[in-house]
């Protein structure tokens, strides 16, 4: 885990002063890295029975496909307000300054239907309590939500209370 710790990139003062940005693209260009995320992410869920894994624009992108490839289910994109082209729902979360809006399409889950979430990392975990909301909204159960960084100290597990949550590196 240290090794891939090493592997990514810290930006200070990115995208605004007092940020710590957590770059991964310096973990995806190496190729070993990349197989070691994506396997550790498949053995985590591989004996669970999910439907769809569902991610969160825009880097949840890089990781959803690869792992519902692998968990052969389908995927499901949440993406910013306005991006989707046919009927949506909707639901706000807060940011540092005002609010933001995700969607999802009215028919890409079904009700019942198991579901993974999965995002490159969670913060204050808003963004991923936005995403459960949408699931819910369309019925959906939520199996768990998988992120590859979690960072600790902004507890965002306390937004997402009862959902079983894993990831690989912890700061
Ligand atoms: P949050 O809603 O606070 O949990 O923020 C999670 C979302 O914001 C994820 O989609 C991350 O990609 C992005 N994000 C938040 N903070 C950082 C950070 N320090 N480094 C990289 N990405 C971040």
């Amino acid at each position: 885990m240290e090794e891939l710790k090493k592997k990514i990139r810290e930006v200070p003062d990115f995208p605004s002063p007092g940020i710590l940005f957590y770059d991964l693209t310096t973990l995806l260009k190496d190729s070993e890295s990349l197989r070691t995320v994506i396997d550790l992410m498949t053995h985590e869920y591989r004996d669970r029975e999910i439907d769809q894994v569902v991610a969160i624009e825009s880097r949840g992108f890089i990781f959803g496909p690869a792992l519902a490839y692998n968990l052969q289910t389908g995927f499901v994109p949440v993406r910013k307000k306005g991006r989707l082209p046919a009927q949506t729902i909707s639901a706000s979360y807060d940011l540092e300054y005002g609010q933001d809006v995700l969607e999802m399409h009215t028919d890409a889950i079904q009700k019942g239907g198991r579901v993974l979430i999965v995002d490159d990392l969670i913060a204050t975990g808003g963004t991923a309590a936005a995403t459960t909301q949408l699931v819910h909204q369309l019925g959906g159960e939520i199996i768990g939500l998988a992120f590859i960084v979690e960072l600790e100290f902004l507890k965002g597990r306390e937004k997402l209370d009862g959902f079983e949550i894993s990831s690989i590196l912890k700061y």
